[in-house]
C-alpha cells in the first residue's frame, strides 16, 4: 500500500541529523517508484520527481536544522499540487431563478446514475429543486435503477417511456424543468464498457442540446491511469467541467486521483466514499495528500474522535441540548468519551509534526484532566445546577481537585458560553437539524 510505503521513505530519512545528496536521491528514487506501483502516469510521476529533487537539493534542505522534515514538507507541498488546490471546486450553478443543467458522463459503471442521485440529494439540501434525467437508454435497467434512487432521495426523475433518441429525452427535461421552474437539472447518460465513437457522438450531440453549465466526467477510482486516458478522450470531444472520483472509499492505489488533475487539468469536484445517498464529499488534496504520505491529518484526528463519541451517547446529549438541560455531569461524560479515542499514543501521531517533538506527557490531554478533575469534586447538585457554584464552593472546588480558582472560574465561563451558544443554535431550527443529523 502506497501510504506505508511513504512512510517507510520518510523513516528512513527522518531523525537523520544530516542527510546527504544521496540521502536524497535515494529517497526520490524510491518515492518514483513507489509512485509507478500504485499506477500513477509516469509522465506525472516524472514531473513530480524533477522538481522535488530540485528543490529538495537546494542548499536550504541540506543546511536546515531537520533536513528529514523539511524534505517531508517538500513531498507534501508538491503532492498537493499535483493534487491541485481547493479552487474550482463548487458547481458553477447559475441562481435559482433559471434552470441548470449538469450533464453526467463516464464509462459504463464508473458511477454515474450513483452519482447523479448523490448530486441531486446533496443539491436538493441546499434548497434548490432538482430533476433527474433518465437519458441512459442503452442499459435495459437504467431507467428503473434511476427511479428508484430518485425515489429514495425524494427528486423527480424524468423519462420519456419508448422513448429511443438520448438527445430527445434531454432537451424535453430541460424543457419541462424550465416550465416547472426547477432551477437543476441532472442527466444521467449511457456509458460503454470502452470507449467508442458511438458513445462519443451520443453524449456531443446530448451536450450541444442542452448547453450545459457543468458537464462531470465520473472515474472510477479504481481504474488508475485508465481513468486518464478516458477523461483525455472527453475532454477533446465533449469538454469536462470537473471529475468525480467514485469508489474512493475501496481506491487502494490512489493512482488516478494523482493523475487526472495534472493530466487533464480539470478539478476534481467530489470523491464518492460508498454507495449510499450521502457518501458523496468535497475532495481535500491537503487531506488526500497527508493521507498517502502518511504525514498525520489533523482533520481524520477530529473525525474519529467523532466518531468514538458512541451514538446513543450523541442522541441523548442532543436531546438535552434541544431542551436546554445540559449541565456539567453531561459536560464530563463528554470529556469521558474522549478517552475512547485510544491511546494518547496514537492521537500524537495524527498530529502533523508532533511526533518527536510532542511526548506524551507534554501532551496529557492537560486541559481536559484538569477540567474533568474539577467537575469531580463537585456535588451532584452544583454538576446540575452550575448557578449556584459561588466564590467560597470554588474555592473548596479548587481545593478539593487540587486546581485553582482560576481554573475552576475558567471551566464554568466555557462552559456557560457553550450554554449561550446552544442556546442560540436552538433558535435556529435548521441548523439544528443539520447538527443533530451530523451527530
Ligand atoms: P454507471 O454505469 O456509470 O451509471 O454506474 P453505477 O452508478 O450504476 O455504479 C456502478 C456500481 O458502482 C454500482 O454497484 C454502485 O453501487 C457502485 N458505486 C458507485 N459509486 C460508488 C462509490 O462511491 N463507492 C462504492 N463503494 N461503490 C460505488
Ligand atoms: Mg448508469
Amino acid at each position: 500500500n502506497i501510504s506505508t510505503k511513504f512512510s517507510s521513505i520518510m523513516k528512513n530519512l527522518s531523525g537523520k541529523g544530516k542527510i546527504t545528496e544521496k540521502n536524497i536521491r535515494d529517497a526520490v528514487e524510491d518515492i518514483k517508484m513507489s509512485l509507478l506501483d500504485a499506477d500513477v502516469n509516469l509522465r506525472v510521476v516524472r514531473k513530480f520527481i524533477n522538481s522535488t529533487l530540485e528543490e529538495a537539493l537546494g542548499e536550504k534542505v541540506l543546511l536546515s536544522v531537520d533536513p528529514g522534515q523539511q524534505f517531508t514538507k517538500i513531498v507534501y507541498d508538491k503532492m498537493v499540487a499535483l493534487l491541485g488546490d481547493e479552487s474550482g471546486q463548487e458547481l458553477k450553478l447559475k441562481g435559482k431563478d433559471t434552470t441548470s443543467v449538469i450533464l453526467m458522463m463516464g464509462l459504463q459503471g464508473s458511477g454515474k446514475t450513483t452519482t447523479a442521485h448523490k448530486l441531486a440529494l446533496k443539491l436538493t439540501k441546499e434548497g434548490r429543486k432538482v430533476m433527474l434525467v433518465a437519458a441512459d437508454l442503452v442499459r435495459p435497467a437504467a431507467i428503473t435503477q434511476l427511479q428508484v434512487l430518485g425515489e429514495k432521495v425524494g427528486v423527480r426523475v424524468f423519462t420519456i417511456p419508448g422513448e429511443k433518441n438520448p438527445v430527445k429525452v434531454a432537451t424535453e427535461a430541460v424543457k419541462t424543468a424550465r416550465h416547472e421552474l426547477y432551477d437543476t437539472v441532472i442527466i444521467d447518460t449511457s456509458g460503454r464498457m470502452h470507449l467508442d465513437d458511438t458513445l462519443m457522438k451520443e453524449i456531443q450531440d446530448i451536450a450541444k442540446a442542452v448547453n450545459p453549465d457543468e458537464t462531470l466526467f465520473v472515474a472510477d477510482a479504481m481504474t488508475g491511469q485508465n481513468a486518464v486516458t478516458i477523461a483525455k478522450e472527453f475532454e477533446e470531444k465533449v469538454g469536462i467541467s470537473g471529475v468525480i472520483l467514485s469508489k474512493f472509499d475501496s481506491d487502494t492505489r490512489g493512482g488516478a486521483a494523482l493523475s487526472l488533475k495534472s493530466v487533464v487539468g480539470k478539478p476534481i469536484k467530489f470523491i464518492g466514499t460508498g454507495e449510499k445517498s450521502e457518501d458523496l464529499e468535497a475532495f481535500h488534496p491537503d487531506r488526500i495528500a497527508s493521507r498517502i504520505l502518511g504525514m498525520g491529518d489533523v482533520v481524520s484526528l477530529v473525525e474519529k474522535a467523532q466518531q468514538a463519541f458512541d451514538k446513543d451517547e450523541a442522541e441523548r446529549l442532543a436531546k438535552k441540548m434541544q431542551k436546554n438541560t445540559f449541565d456539567l455531569q453531561d459536560y464530563l461524560d463528554q470529556l469521558e468519551n474522549m478517552n475512547k479515542m485510544g491511546s494518547v499514543d496514537k492521537l500524537i501521531e495524527m498530529i502533523p509534526g508532533a511526533k518527536g517533538n510532542i511526548s506524551e506527557e507534554d501532551i496529557n490531554l492537560k486541559e481536559v484532566e484538569v477540567e474533568k478533575a474539577i467537575i469531580k469534586s463537585m456535588t451532584k447538585f452544583e454538576r446540575a445546577n452550575y448557578r449556584i457554584i459561588g466564590p467560597s464552593r470554588r474555592k473548596r472546588i479548587a481545593k478539593g481537585s487540587g486546581t485553582s480558582v482560576a481554573d475552576v472560574n475558567r471551566l464554568l465561563k466555557k462552559f456557560e458560553k457553550s450554554k449561550l451558544m446552544m442556546k442560540k443554535l436552538l433558535g435556529n431550527k435548521k441548523l439544528q437539524a443539520s447538527m443533530l443529523s451530523k451527530m
